[in-house]
């Protein structure tokens, strides 16, 4: 078993993380708010969560993975009015097509996955041990708080001082329900009724009504991982306030260490722009298969740039990941077929080291490419013995695993071009042997018309279906 090494936000450095009970790796990602179809940005987090449970497998650790659902919350509950339909219904149907995006990109499904709505007691319980403590206060209109001014740490994860936050606090300043709050900066435990809910509300020791978001996630995460656990995982977006609050209702009620390593998701552009309603980028799985593409590929480009920085997600960049697929699915022909795969990565393992390195997923795929040419190279040159062959075989596939990469298969990536397709192919090869290039050209452009790519390769060309 070796450990991952991974950055932890909450002390700014990259540590060794392995289970803390010696067994499984217990870890909690916040999942999504189930009113509409997730995007690309949404994914990205969801896909390097999904990546860094499979390379810590694959370095030989269990791990218990929790992801929620949000199904509870003002979003939730306005969709499912509007839509006429009860919360629970609304956001089932919602959460099921969640499932199928995340099974299309190979996203391995959670150990345990609760829903606000089904742990709302826990709640409660969990809000009831705040009151006793003295750090939540019921306020004039019935909600429940929690006092930040009374948790020593508030601020640690996202490195910011009470002042700071109190700052940030009053320039949010501006629903009048904040006016009964003691301080601006605090946060809504349980919210009480108000007429927009509907028939959503819950009873409670402190009146009707529902649970406030940042406390779902404290009670399921410590429900199913216990009250510490080693990891905890969301977009960076969620640092603050969503995870510091966290941490002050969990620690607040233990008084033991929550999560013990903090693993953020840097944001996602589109085409270089922020992701929003009003540009319309806020693309879904069911987008990227109608411009062509697989969900595979969009996977693939999701892990081409290192978590912690912004990634540009572009239909170029698709092109480029679904050609990278397609060299793997290439490479992958030249293997023997059938065989049972054997543990461990062989002429691989740099693959796994990368990815051990802080999840360094452009590097780890850097890697698989130039360990396959080399690989190529040798069997071309028939200078691999074949008992070496399944080791490295097995290498490729476990590395495929890590990453949650799936290649073309030999009839769907290198489908046969049409005779008609040849001949152009062929025209162009032979303008090229005469050095006339802008016939090479004119015939390249009328290939990609009908749809194929000509690849001018060393001993040749190669024909691939866009
Ligand atoms: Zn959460």
């Amino acid at each position: 078993m070796h450990p991952i090494n991974l950055y932890n936000t909450l002390t700014r450095s990259a540590e060794n993380l392995s289970p803390m009970d010696g067994q499984r790796l217990r870890f909690y990602c916040c999942g999504p708010t189930v009113y509409g179809r997730a995007h690309v940005g949404n994914f990205r987090t969801f896909v390097m969560q999904d990546v860094f449970r499979r390379v810590v497998e694959a370095a030989g650790m269990e791990t218990l993975h929790v992801r929620n659902v949000t199904n509870v919350d003002d979003k939730t509950i306005r969709g499912s009015i509007a839509a006429g339909q009860s919360l629970e219904e609304f956001t089932e149907y919602w959460t099921r097509l969640l499932h199928v995006d995340c099974e299309a990109l190979s996203i391995l499904e959670p150990h345990e996955e609760p829903s606000a709505i089904a742990h709302v007691p826990e709640q409660i319980e969990l809000i009831g041990q705040l009151m006793e403590k003295g750090l939540a206060y019921q306020s004039d209109n019935g909600s429940i708080y929690y006092r930040i001014a009374a948790f020593e740490e508030y601020g640690k994860l996202c490195h910011l001082n009470k002042s700071d936050v109190r700052h940030n606090a009053d320039q949010r300043l501006n629903t009048a329900d904040e006016y009964d709050k003691e301080n601006a900066s605090d946060f809504a435990l349980w919210k009480t009724w108000r007429e927009e809910d509907g028939d959503n509300a819950w009873d409670s020791p402190w009146g009707r009504g529902r649970p406030g978001w940042h406390i779902e996630c404290s009670a399921m995460s410590m429900k199913y991982l216990g009250e510490s656990f080693d990891m905890h995982s969301g977009g960076v977006d969620l640092i603050f306030p969503h995870h510091e609050n966290e941490i002050a209702q969990s620690e607040g009620a233990t008084g033991k260490t929550f999560a013990r390593h903090w693993f953020h998701v840097a944001h996602l552009k589109v085409e270089g722009e922020k992701m929003s309603k009003s540009l319309g980028n806020l693309y879904t799985v069911d987008d990227i298969v109608s411009w062509g593409f697989e969900p595979n590929d969009l996977r693939y480009s999701l892990l081409a740039g290192h978590y912690r920085q912004p990634l540009n997600f572009t239909k170029d960049s698709l092109n480029a990941c679904r050609s990278a697929r397609r060299r793997l699915g290439q490479f992958a022909d030249l293997l023997p077929v059938g065989l049972e795969p054997t543990p461990g990565f062989s002429v691989f393992a740099p693959v796994l080291d990368a990815l051990l390195d802080d999840l360094n997923t452009p590097k780890a795929l850097g890697l698989l490419h130039s360990i396959s040419q080399d690989v190529a190279a040798d069997l071309k040159a028939g200078k691999s013995e074949p008992d070496e062959m399944v080791a490295i075989a097995s290498g490729f596939h476990n590395a495929l695993l890590a990453f949650g990469i799936e290649v073309p298969q030999a009839d769907a990536g290198g489908e046969e071009a049409p005779d008609g397709i040849k001949d152009l192919a062929e025209q162009r090869s032979a303008a090229r042997a005469a050095k006339d290039w802008t016939e090479a050209d004119r015939l390249r452009d009328e290939l990609s018309k009908a749809g194929w790519e000509m690849r001018d390769q060393a001993d040749g060309y190669e024909l691939t279906k866009l």
